[in-house]
């Protein structure tokens, strides 16, 4: 049974070009793409994205990274999507992350890690809806 995720595309990749090829390798891991969105975060709009890491000391650095550009939001559908979207994505230090993850090729740091991707199906859903209605699902 497919289920859903949802990545952004950080402004880190859109900037260095490195979208399409973060798709692609989207689209060889078996999800497909159910709505995706290139839209300007506010900082009202990635505080709330990010509301979970308010206390921590990144959470203004984040906040600013999260606005310096325009990001790509995009909800995915594929079986186990959430942790296979986490692990082809690799782990949240680029330096840290299992060669060939995604973080591990186009990401520069802990911070401008190149892509997002939800830690929970109830996560997913919460940040699905904070970008798409579900008519735009497709
Ligand atoms: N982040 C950061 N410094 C840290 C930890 C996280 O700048 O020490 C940023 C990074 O962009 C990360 C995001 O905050 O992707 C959310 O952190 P989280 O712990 O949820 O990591 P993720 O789920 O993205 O792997
Ligand atoms: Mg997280």
């Amino acid at each position: 049974m497919p289920n859903r995720t949802f990545t952004i595309i950080k402004p880190d990749s859109v900037r260095k070009g490195n979208f399409g090829k973060i798709i692609s390798r989207l689209e060889d891991e078996g999800f497909r793409v159910l709505g995706l969105k290139k839209v300007s975060l506010s900082r009202t709009q990635a505080e709330g994205f990010y509301a979970v890491h308010r206390e921590r000391p990144f959470f203004p650095g984040l906040v600013d990274y999260m606005t310096s550009g325009p990001v790509y939001a995009a909800a995915l559908e594929r079986s186990e999507a959430v942790p296979h979207l986490r692990k082809v994505m690799g782990a949240t230090d680029p330096a840290k992350a299992d060669a060939g993850t995604i973080r591990k090729d186009f990401g520069e740091s802990i911070e401008q890690n190149a892509i997002h991707g939800s830690d929970s199906d109830e996560n997913a859903k919460i940040e699905i809806s904070f970008f798409f209605a579900e008519s735009e699902l497709l």
